[in-house]
């Protein structure tokens, strides 16, 4: 039986990333993923029509940290792309986040930044604490644009009320007094030129690191010999649920190719927050640049059961969490990485981050 240095269980941002440094660090790595394929949520592949398409929804990249983003162009050159979102109100497009622009299109106003500041100022409510998203919200744009934009939204995705959601979830979304209609604001905003799953088959090509796909962790661990293990998959299952589910959010993706469209929609993406049990539709090929005759669109339906997608941020959840992290701490030679195994709501770019500062720290691999 060949002993390795490390089993990593997942083949996402997270597993990638410390397989690749500690594969160049010398160690020999074994990593494996239930599903067929590498690149976890963000793998993406081309559609029966020759569209690329990401079949776990959209993922745009984007970040502040230059050192995540030199790590990452070792393995892909990028695409400039930033990302733009319409939301539909009274069956009406509307930039998202809300902006001078979207006042003015929405309350047929003519506010110049000045007037866009202080029609927010007028109509937010104050909080003495912001503790919930509904805090967040109302205290930037009030009960109307609430209603309007997040509520719904929010109920849709999370089946939760915004009261129901610690803030750092809808404190995602900023609000602008003037015409930036970007839906991030970070320095860096790029797509891999050719992809994520070529980026992540980069990551992956090295001779000290063996790949095995449709194996689960759970089927293999007892046959499998590692020093050292790190789990990238649902926390609580690691457990075999010891203090019960940890809540994840799922989606259902419903794909679908439109031959001799060219363009379905302005922007990458409309967001639904009133209307119909999707929360939003995204076309691909604004992510991509492809050009192709036909388009590719995906809708997202959240539902309660299926593949976790999203921790739940509420402070009873972050409560089980803690419970759940203790043991993973007291647990002899395994690492848990990424947005599964740490229950956090990561971009990207923060499992990247997240993932070389355990490499480095716990692990002892030099700096990337
Ligand atoms: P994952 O990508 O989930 O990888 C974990 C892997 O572990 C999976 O492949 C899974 O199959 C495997 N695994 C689990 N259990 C086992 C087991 N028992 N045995 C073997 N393998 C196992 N981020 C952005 O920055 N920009 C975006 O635009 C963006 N859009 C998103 C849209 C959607 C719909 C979703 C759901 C997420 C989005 N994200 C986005 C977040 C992004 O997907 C994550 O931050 C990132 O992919 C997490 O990487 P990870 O390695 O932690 O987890
Ligand atoms: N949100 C909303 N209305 C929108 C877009 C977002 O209410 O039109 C809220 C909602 O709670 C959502 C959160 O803001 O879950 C974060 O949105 P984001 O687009 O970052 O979600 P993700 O892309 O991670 O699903």
């Amino acid at each position: 039986m060949t002993t390795y240095d490390f089993l990593i269980a997942g083949a996402g941002f997270a597993g990638a990333t410390c397989a690749e440094r500690l594969a160049a660090s010398g160690k020999r790595i074994l990593i494996i993923d239930r599903r067929p394929h590498i690149g976890g949520n963000a793998f993406d592949t081309y559609d029966a029509n020759g569209i690329l398409i990401h079949p776990y929804g959209p993922h745009i990249f984007h970040t502040n940290s230059k050192r995540v983003f030199a790590y990452l162009s070792r393995f892909t050159d990028w695409r400039f792309y930033e990302h733009r979102v319409l939301a539909q109100a009274n069956g009406k497009l509307y930039p998202l986040p809300i902006n001078r622009l979207t006042l003015n299109a929405l309350y047929g106003l003519d506010l110049d930044e000045a007037g866009a500041a202080a029609y927010f100022e007028k109509v937010r409510i104050p909080k003495d604490e912001i503790k919930t998203s509904e805090d967040v919200v109302l205290a930037s744009v009030g009960e109307d644009l609430c209603e309007k934009f997040f509520r719904g939204y929010t109920r849709k995705q999370w089946g939760l009320d915004l009261s129901e959601l610690s803030a750092g979830v809808a404190a995602r979304i900023p609000t602008r007094t003037n015409d930036d209609d970007r839906y991030f604001s970070d320095t860096y905003q790029f797509m891999p030129a050719q992809g994520y799953t070529k980026m992540f088959e980069r990551m992956l090509d090295h001779p000290n690191i063996e790949i095995r796909l449709a194996t689960d962790f759970f089927a293999v661990r007892a046959s499998l010999s590692a020093q050292q293990i790190i789990f990238t998959g649902p926390i609580d299952a690691y457990f075999d649920y010891r203090y019960g589910h940890l809540p994840y959010r799922s989606l259902r993706f419903e794909h679908e190719h439109l031959s001799n469209v060219a363009r379905q929609q302005q922007v990458g993406t409309v967001n639904y927050p009133n209307d119909h049990a999707y929360t939003r539709i995204t076309e691909f090929k604004h992510l991509t640049g492809q050009t192709h005759a036909g388009t590719s669109i995906v809708r997202e339906y959240p539902e309660s059961k299926g593949d976790p997608y999203y921790p739940i941020p509420r402070p009873d959840n972050e409560a089980l969490f803690k419970r759940y992290a203790a043991l993973a701490a007291a647990e002899p030679g395994v690492h848990f990485a990424g947005r599964l195994a740490e229950y956090r709501y990561y971009n990207m770019d923060q499992v990247v981050a997240a993932a070389l500062a355990m490499t480095e720290k716990k692990l002892g691999v030099s700096p990337a």
